[in-house]
């Protein structure tokens, strides 16, 4: 039975209800997890949290997903929470958090096969600094100490750094999945070349929890860059700016990414990181310098920061960013039309992968304003035969439009994978695609 916790005298009682049946729940089944504070005003896609708890074995995540069945809750995996305001509304109450990051911890590694099995409550950082003794590093440009390996999966985002690394899609080998039924599921396997027929495991990269909670991630490895450097350039004409890029594109120039962004100063930064010997980048380097000819080039720290703001350009705390994903033909010209969206958001430009970030800052637009702004950045992506995804929004622009784009004849297939996996819709209900 689903529930609303209306009035806050309500909430605490649900909240204290909750807990109660997690505590006795969890000492029955000898599972390891606690409730936890749910940080204030902390909010997924949607309602406020009633409760949340931390699990710390497999165990504990099945007797959470048993109890939501039973009582009709909503459960929200949640691993460093980056990508807390993606995704539609959650449409259950009460919600509850599983924060994953107890389910931390290496399970097999092995070097000389670029593999490693890893728990998915594990962070990025964590894992990278292991694995750093042995020349080796996660396929994966996600930055930040707080990113785990279940949410970088779960929630499919990427960098300019794309580019060179791929995606989870690409490095992900297999998974061990608790589905919504309480079923684990181990698909794909530990070793580089392990896929014949379906690749289920790819159902659930990118599925943002609502197929099912990862357990575990066997992850592809590369070796470290023997030297990596960053170097950018602010450019007063944005045209010359796109024509720096182009030449990249035609000249002896093998970039990790590349990002473009558009200031409020009406300056344009083209930041550009380079992976390789020492020899080969620093010859680069004294290319990219040729190309740049009238633009200012930036010292090694304000290229660091010039990278890093792209990278970042759809986590900006709070407002609206949507992400375009177009022909890379069409890139520049949408870069050039977005300034005249509604609202005139901040662009950033992945040249190469064909990404174009629109972001509209908090207090910079509201309601029917950013509504229309959101309009304008998808028929001007569709008209191009790409698609925009609206990635955080304010809550009254979820309720308006369909954040992942309207999937068309496919919600029926979605709606069928999604009873299969999670048949009573428990899993983030409403978060996924087609309001699934
Ligand atoms: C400033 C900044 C810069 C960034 N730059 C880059 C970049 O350059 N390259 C790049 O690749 N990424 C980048 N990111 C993205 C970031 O790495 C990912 O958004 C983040 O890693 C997701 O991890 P998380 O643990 O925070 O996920 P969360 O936000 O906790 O979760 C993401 C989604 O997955 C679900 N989920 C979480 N854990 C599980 C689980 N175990 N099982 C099932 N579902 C789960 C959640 O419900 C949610 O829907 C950047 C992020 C920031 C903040």
């Amino acid at each position: 039975m689903s529930r609303q916790a209306g009035c806050p005298e309500e909430a605490k009682k649900v909240a204290a209800e909750i807990e109660t049946d997690i505590v006795v729940a969890m000492r029955r089944s000898a599972a390891r997890a606690e409730v936890c504070a749910v940080p204030d005003g902390y909010r997924v896609a949607g309602p406020a949290p009633a409760a949340a708890v931390a699990v710390h074995d497999p165990e504990a995540a099945v007797t959470l997903i048993e109890l939501a069945r039973v009582r009709g809750w909503a459960l929200v995996p949640r691993g460093g929470g980056s990508q807390d305001g993606w995704g539609a509304t959650v449409s259950r109450e009460p919600v509850v958090v599983m924060d994953t990051r107890g389910l931390a911890g290496i399970v097999s590694y092995t070097p000389g096969d670029l593999t490693a099995r890893v728990r998915a409550g594990t962070s990025v950082a964590d894992l990278n600094a292991q694995l750093r003794s042995h020349g080796q590093c996660l396929g994966s440009s996600a930055p930040g100490a707080d990113a785990t390996l279940g949410g970088v999966v779960s929630g499919d985002d990427f960098g300019p750094a794309r580019l060179a690394y791929g995606s989870a899609r690409d490095w992900v080998l297999g998974l061990s999945v608790l589905d919504g039924a309480g079923r684990m599921f181990v698909t794909g396997g530990n070793v580089v070349k392990n896929v014949s027929g379906l690749d289920v495991g790819k159902l659930f990269v990118g599925g943002f929890g609502s197929l099912g909670v990862v357990t575990e991630v066997a992850v592809r490895l590369r070796p470290l860059p023997l030297c990596r450097r960053l170097w950018a350039a602010a450019f007063v004409d944005a045209a010359a700016a796109w024509d720096a890029v182009r030449a990249v594109w035609a000249g002896a120039f093998q970039p990790t990414g590349v990002a473009l962004m558009g200031g409020e100063d009406g300056v344009t930064r083209l930041a550009v990181l380079l992976e390789g010997t020492a020899a080969d980048v620093d010859a680069q380097v004294t290319d990219l310098a040729g190309l740049a000819s009238g633009a200012a080039v930036m010292d090694e720290r304000a290229s660091g920061r010039a990278w890093s703001a792209g990278c970042g350009a759809g986590h900006r705390a709070g407002g609206l960013a949507v992400r375009s994903e177009v022909p890379e033909g069409a890139l520049a010209d949408l870069y050039a039309a977005a300034a005249g969206w509604p609202g005139k958001p901040e662009r950033t430009a992945w040249p190469g992968l064909g990404v174009l970030w629109s972001v509209w800052p908090l207090g910079r637009g509201v309601g029917a304003s950013l509504l229309d702004a959101v309009r304008a950045a998808r028929a001007a992506s569709e008209a191009v035969g790409g698609r925009a995804l609206v990635a955080a929004s304010p809550p009254e622009i979820r309720a308006e439009v369909e954040v992942f784009g309207d999937p068309g004849p496919l919600r029926t297939a979605f709606k069928s994978v999604k009873d299969h996996f999670d048949p009573d819709g428990v899993l983030v209900p409403g978060r996924f695609v087609g309001g699934l």
